[in-house]
């Protein structure tokens, strides 16, 4: 793993101006010493030495005014670093003793005075080092999500933070979410910030963060147990981090973040649906009628939809089992024909850059070429072209479906409105054979880009036509269906 695989600051961005003083050199230079103070407070992360209630409030400053965020991302980075190492620390049930019995004697002997508190101050501490965090990778974070892209971490001849990943992963990738997993199960539904940090390094390391996930079923429960808690308590819990941006934040980043498959999110909580998807919908209806945060709606439902969607497709539930301003969308999809299908892997295939041999070694490496027939399929270099159009990886060989395509494609437009591509897709395929039809069909069937969903939609259809489909191993073994 090098550095340039996480999202990181980039000197591309003509907002990365090295710092100025800002009109408030007092301000400022409060600021700045407060945080070298953290930062050196954090230096032992077993016993940090500064105040969990003063922490907490220098968190909440940087939150409301981010007037000296970015000359702290360039100036400080002992203070960014010591708030990661203290929520990325692994912590045995002994040590959040140690930590707790820590932070309440730091607190008693606080320079700023009495400070009257019967909150857990270990889970205050690790809250607000969370806060900080979140405050610290908005930066890289909002450009992850529009971008759709990676960044190289060495080009800036200045240093704003994180310049490396080790700045975000001082221990070991999996420790370090277990440890951010157990900081968002101690502060609980106090707070989302837990929640809003993991959903951030899925965003922005995602090449990290999500093989640890796919290979532990244990760590996937823990972070669907708390998405679930959050959006089953979204309506009533009394909390600083608006609950339902955390649960909205971490579900966008798995589906959009960059490098994102269609099935990573279905992937990620298919195991936990049970738990997940009544959460969803609670959390759903609770944003619907939620008329207070408008921005909150924005995001959060447009965050839930495709989950909800997607599992009650798999979990082949009743439509009455769905909020009910989701039904109508629902049995839109139950009408759902082959050519609704093939809009959908198509635009995936058009829109994901990658290689489209399903073999090839390093399929998110390079400047692509595209296929000269359909001008569709990317490819690396000739080899992966010719072995794909002899079907190596596939059972539908790309010279089967090539010449399809390039009947299709001219005038259906994947990436245009669904309508205008059923129009179009009718008219061109109006004399295709039997056959040519099926290897279509069996293309977009064993596709990995065509959603589970759909998959299993096709099925149906198959099944509603007394048919089956011979010679493929059924994808949806790995599903228990109900
Ligand atoms: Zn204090
Ligand atoms: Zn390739
Ligand atoms: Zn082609």
């Amino acid at each position: 793993m090098s550095d340039s695989e996480y999202a990181s600051s980039d000197g591309e961005d003509s907002d990365d101006e090295v710092p100025v003083l800002t009109q408030d050199v007092d301000a400022w230079k409060t600021d700045l010493e407060a945080a070298k103070k953290i930062g050196s407070s954090l230096q032992d992360a077993t016993r940090p030495t500064g105040c969990p209630v003063c922490l907490l409030a220098f968190a909440e400053h940087l939150t409301t005014d981010k007037t000296n965020v970015r000359g702290l991302l360039t100036h400080v980075h002992s203070f960014w670093d010591g708030c990661v190492a203290a929520v990325t620390r692994p912590r045995s049930k002994n040590a959040m003793r140690v930590l707790r019995a820590a932070m309440q004697r730091n607190s008693n002997e606080c320079d700023e005075g009495e400070h009257s508190t019967s909150d857990d101050l270990a889970s205050q501490f690790l809250d607000a080092a969370c806060q900080i965090v979140y405050a610290g990778l908005a930066h890289i974070m909002s450009r992850a999500s529009q971008q759709k892209r990676t960044f190289s971490s060495l080009r800036h001849g200045y240093t704003l933070w994180p310049q490396t990943r080790s700045e975000l992963f001082p221990v070991e990738p999996a420790e370090a979410i277990a440890a951010l997993i157990s900081c968002a199960e101690v502060v609980g539904r106090t707070s989302g910030y837990p929640l809003l940090v993991l959903g951030t390094y899925m965003m922005v390391a995602r090449a990290q963060v999500l093989p640890v996930f796919m290979q532990s079923a244990a760590l996937r429960q823990r972070v669907v147990q708390v998405v679930a808690d959050t959006l089953t308590n979204a309506s009533s819990a009394p909390t600083r981090a608006q609950p339902f941006m955390s649960a909205g934040l971490f579900l966008y980043a798995l589906r959009e973040g960059p490098g994102a498959k269609p099935d990573d999110p279905l992937d990620f909580v298919i195991d936990f649906k049970d738990i997940l998807f009544p959460a969803l919908c609670t959390g759903f209806d609770a944003g619907k009628s939620n008329t207070t945060d408008a921005v909150g709606r924005e995001y959060f439902l447009p965050a839930l939809r495709p989950y909800i969607l997607r599992l009650h497709a798999v979990m082949r539930l009743p439509v009455a089992s769905l909020p009910l301003t989701i039904q109508p969308e629902v049995q839109r999809n139950y009408k759902m024909q082959f050519v609704n299908i093939l809009y959908v892997l198509l635009g995936n295939i058009s829109r994901t850059r990658r290689c489209a041999h399903k073999r090839c070694p390093a399929p998110d490496a390079g400047a692509f070429k595209t296929c000269s027939a359909c001008h569709l399929l990317r490819y690396c270099n000739v080899q992966c072209q010719r072995d794909d159009w002899n079907g190596r990886g596939y059972n539908v060989k790309h010279k089967d479906v090539c010449p399809l395509l390039a009947r299709i494609l001219p005038t259906a437009d994947p990436d245009g409105p669904e309508l205008a591509f059923i129009h179009a897709y009718t008219a061109a395929t109006a004399n295709f054979s039997v056959n040519e039809t099926g290897s279509l069909a069996y293309y977009a069937f064993e596709h990995e880009l065509t959603p589970l969903e759909l998959k299993m939609r096709f099925m149906d259809m198959a099944a509603e036509k007394g048919g089956n489909v011979p010679g493929f191993q059924n994808p949806f073994d790995r599903v228990a269906l109900t």
